[in-house]
This record gives structure tokens, C-alpha cells and sequence, in this order.
């Protein structure tokens, strides 16, 4: 074994000696003559283990044992005093300087070879103890870093003893507090939700035969607030001679009904945005901006249900651009789609903030005029149509467009049964009025 040793003895001969018996076992040795010397020199580069003279000139070994065990780095260097055979009260007090053994002069070499080797042996065992120590507790602050970040706890359960131990995540899991609650089994099952204690229960005890444990479960935090969490657990032998037990680890899991309830929210919130602009789109037409013919007749119908219910007069227009497919023939499609916006323009900038305008389909277009008699209605068509026919729609290579249109008129009668039968009646006036003419207003009989 090679062994960094240092001595300190004042006897030239006792120094020599002992430097030969251990560089023949095959140490490595620093001989000093002095204990401020061998001060520096252990500083300078620390020894394995101290061969120290107890009684020297100026600083005695007492005092350099003293100045080694004082200072942090060099403390745990083992120092063997060397004392006289016969000095019973030295021995003693080379324990109480923090001596770890003594040898005796005259040097017994064996004893001497015999005591260096243990000792370095035993420094050695404990600085590798110290280390794997450290790397111990290193790795187990890893872990438990690990474990918090992950809200993932282990447990472990022997079966024979009872004895139950918890991590330190897994404390945190279950809502309690190591110092005020032990790892213990009723522990671990109180805080089960109680609709799920039977099953958690049943699991475990499958564990102790054999079977794997594996389920998500509630547990109830002292606080009162649930929580969700995925358990896991095996039954593990650990060798012949130890006895099975049971590991496991237990995981916080986002509680699976929030996760479902976001879920729904967010579904819900994006279908209503959906079905909002459908509606929308279902309720608009898309070249006019009018309403289309569903909210039109949707419309309709309200109006005409209000008027049953607390009396009062509705009348319904139905109009028709008049020899439409000529415009489009003549001046393009693009100046027909001016054309049926203009139109809507004209149509809205007559009409009051009550009535409502929709696009039947095509050139085709129906008004409802709520609190409006037959007569009235009358004019509101006129001016209308006399608006439409006054309207000019620039084109950019010819002079401007021109356009009638043809108008039906029916209002609410005693025993209407429904919205569309006005609006049928309408429609006959229209086709009345484009048959004797066009560019005219008709009402139904
Ligand atoms: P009438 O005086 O008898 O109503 O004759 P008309 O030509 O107006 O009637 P008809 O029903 O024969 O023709 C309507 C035309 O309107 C046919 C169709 O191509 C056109 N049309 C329908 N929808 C649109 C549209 O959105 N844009 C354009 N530019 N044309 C359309
Ligand atoms: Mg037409
Ligand atoms: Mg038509």
C-alpha cells in the first residue's frame, strides 16, 4: 500500500528509523524534525495520515495536533501520537488532542507497519464513504428536483413491517405535512376520495399477489379541494434475503373534469362563433347586404304573428326589376350586380327604420311595410317606383343605366291564416302589374 505519511519526531534516529520501516512497506514518508516545519508542509500538500512525537523542542506535539484539527481542510488527516511505553498520562492525553492511536517507543516494527496500514485503509474507507455520501445526496436532490417538476411522488410500503415511507412530492401530493404526519397506510387511504376508496383499496391489495397497480383516482386534500392523480404500483423483491415490498410512485394529473369542462368551452365558444357568422350568412344576402329570403320570411311571419295577437295593419310589396336579363345581356353581369345593389340602396333610402327589405332570389325583391293600410302602401310603392325609375347607374363606357320595376302590393286581411298568403297575393299583383305594362304599381284585389 502507498500510503502519504508524514513525521514529526525531534530524535534524528527515532526519524530515520521510522522513515525505513515504512518506505519498506512501501509508503511514501516526509520526515520532519520540527513542528513548525511540518506545519507547512502538511498545509502545502495534506498526508494521508500524521506519525507525531508528542515531546519536542518548541512547539510540542500536543500544539501541532491542535493547529491540524482546527483548521476545516486538514481536520480529518489521521495523527498517531508517539509516545514513550511508559508515559500512561501521555497516551491518554494523545486521545484527548484528537489522536486516533498511538505506537510506542522503541518502535515494535510491526506494530508500526501493522497500525500505519490500518490506518490509511480506514481514511481511505471513510473519504470514499464522505463522497458517496455527497454523490448520495446529490442525486437525491436530483430526484427530488426531478419529482417536483414532474408533481411526481414515490412511496414505499413494506408489507411485512407496516412500514410506509413517502417522498417528499409525494408529502406534497397528499396535502400533508412531514413534520405533522407520518407515511403510514390510514394516512394513504384517508386521503382517498370515498367514492373511489373501495377500488383504490382493492388495487392494492392485488398488488401484495402479484398484480401491477395502475389506476387514476381523487384523493381529498385536507383543505377540502380534490385532486387528481395517477397511481402507480409493483410488488418488488429485493433479493433473496429481503423482504418484498411494495413500490410506487403517485402522480398529480390536471383534474380530467376541468381538462374536460375547458374542453367544452372551447368547443362550445368555437361552434357559437361559427354559428353565428352561419346565421349570419344564412341571414344576409351576400351581394346587397339586404336580408336574404329565410330571414326575410322568418321576419314576415314575427310581424305577421304580432299583428294577430294586438291588431293593426301589415302590407307587403313585391317587386321585380323589369326586363332584367336585357341589362345583364346588354351591359354585362357586373353592371346587373350594380344594378340590383343600387337598387336595395334606392329601396332602403324611402323606406322607414321599421320596414325591411330581402332579396326573394334574382332581381326579385319583397318589403315588408308593418303598421302600414293598403293605401299607404299605395304610396310608399309609387314613390318607390318613381325613385327607381329616376335612378341612373354610371357606366364607364356608355352613358348612364336606366331601370324600372314592377310592384305587387297585398296587405293583412281578416282571416289571414299566415305571412305567406299576403305575400302570394303580392306576388299575383306583381305579375298583374308586369303584364299590363311594367314599371307600375299594382295592389291585389
Ligand atoms: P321581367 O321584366 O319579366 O322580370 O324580365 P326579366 O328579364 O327581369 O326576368 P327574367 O326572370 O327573365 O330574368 C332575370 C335575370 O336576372 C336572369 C338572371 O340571369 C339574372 N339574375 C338573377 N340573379 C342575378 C344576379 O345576382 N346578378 C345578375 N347580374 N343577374 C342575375
Ligand atoms: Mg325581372
Ligand atoms: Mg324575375
Amino acid at each position: 500500500m502507498n500510503g502519504k505519511i508524514l513525521i514529526v519526531d525531534d530524535e534524528a534516529g527515532a526519524l530515520k528509523l521510522l522513515k525505513e520501516i515504512l518506505t519498506a512497506a512501501g509508503h511514501e514518508v516526509r520526515p520532519f524534525n520540527n513542528g513548525e516545519l511540518a506545519l507547512r508542509s502538511i498545509r502545502a500538500e495534506a498526508p494521508e495520515l500524521i506519525l507525531l512525537d508528542i515531546r519536542m523542542p518548541g512547539m510540542d506535539g500536543f500544539e501541532v495536533c491542535r493547529r491540524i484539527k482546527e483548521d476545516e481542510r486538514l481536520k480529518d488527516i489521521p495523527v498517531i501520537f508517539i509516545t514513550a511505553a511508559t508515559d500512561m498520562e501521555d497516551k491518554i492525553k494523545a486521545f484527548q488532542a484528537g489522536g486516533i492511536d498511538y505506537i510506542t517507543k522503541p518502535f515494535q516494527k510491526e506494530e508500526v507497519v501493522t497500525r500505519v496500514k490500518t490506518h490509511v485503509a480506514l481514511n481511505r474507507s471513510m473519504l470514499q464513504l464522505k463522497q458517496i455520501a455527497e454523490d448520495l445526496s446529490k442525486s437525491e436532490e436530483s430526484l427530488k428536483m426531478a419529482q417536483g417538476i414532474a408533481h411526481l411522488g414515490h412511496w414505499e410500503w413494506d408489507v411485512n413491517t407496516g412500514q410506509f415511507a413517502w417522498s417528499e412530492e409525494t408529502y406534497r401530493i397528499l396535502g400533508f405535512e412531514p413534520e405533522r404526519q407520518m407515511a403510514c397506510y390510514d394516512a394513504f387511504m384517508q386521503s382517498v376520495h370515498p367514492d373511489d376508496k373501495e377500488r383504490v383499496a382493492t388495487y392494492l391489495s392485488k398488488v401484495l399477489v402479484g398484480s401491477g397497480f395502475d389506476i387514476e383516482y381523487r384523493i381529498i386534500l385536507p383543505d377540502g379541494n380534490t385532486r387528481a392523480v395517477h397511481g402507480i404500483g409493483k410488488l418488488i423483491s429485493l433479493g433473496a434475503s429481503r423482504q418484498p415490498k411494495i413500490m410506487g410512485t403517485i402522480q398529480e394529473v390536471p383534474d380530467p373534469r376541468k381538462i374536460k369542462m375547458l374542453g367544452v368551452i372551447q368547443d362550445i365558444t368555437k361552434r357559437k362563433e361559427l354559428e353565428l357568422r352561419l346565421e349570419q350568412q344564412a341571414n344576409t344576402d351576400f351581394l346587397t347586404g339586404c336580408a336574404s329570403r329565410r330571414r326575410f320570411l322568418e321576419l314576415a311571419k314575427q310581424e305577421f304573428v304580432r299583428n294577430k295577437r294586438y291588431g293593426g295593419d301589415m302590407s307587403v310589396l313585391m317587386l321585380d326589376i323589369d326586363r332584367f336579363k336585357a341589362i345583364n345581356d346588354t351591359y354585362g353581369h357586373q353592371a346587373g350586380d350594380t344594378t340590383l345593389i343600387k337598387f336595395v340602396q334606392e329601396c332602403q333610402g324611402i323606406l322607414r327604420e321599421v320596414d325591411f327589405i330581402g332579396r326573394m332570389g334574382g332581381e326579385e325583391f319583397a318589403i315588408i311595410l308593418p303598421a302600414t293600410g293598403g293605401r299607404q302602401a299605395l304610396e310608399i310603392a309609387e314613390r318607390l317606383r318613381k325613385a327607381v325609375a329616376d335612378t341612373e347607374v354610371p357606366m364607364q363606357e356608355s352613358s348612364p343605366l336606366r331601370f324600372t320595376t314592377s310592384i305587387g302590393i297585398a296587405s293583412l286581411i281578416e282571416g289571414d291564416l299566415n305571412a305567406e298568403l299576403i305575400i302570394n297575393r303580392a306576388d299575383k299583383a306583381l305579375y298583374e302589374a308586369k303584364n299590363t305594362g311594367r314599371n307600375k304599381v299594382c295592389a291585389a284585389a
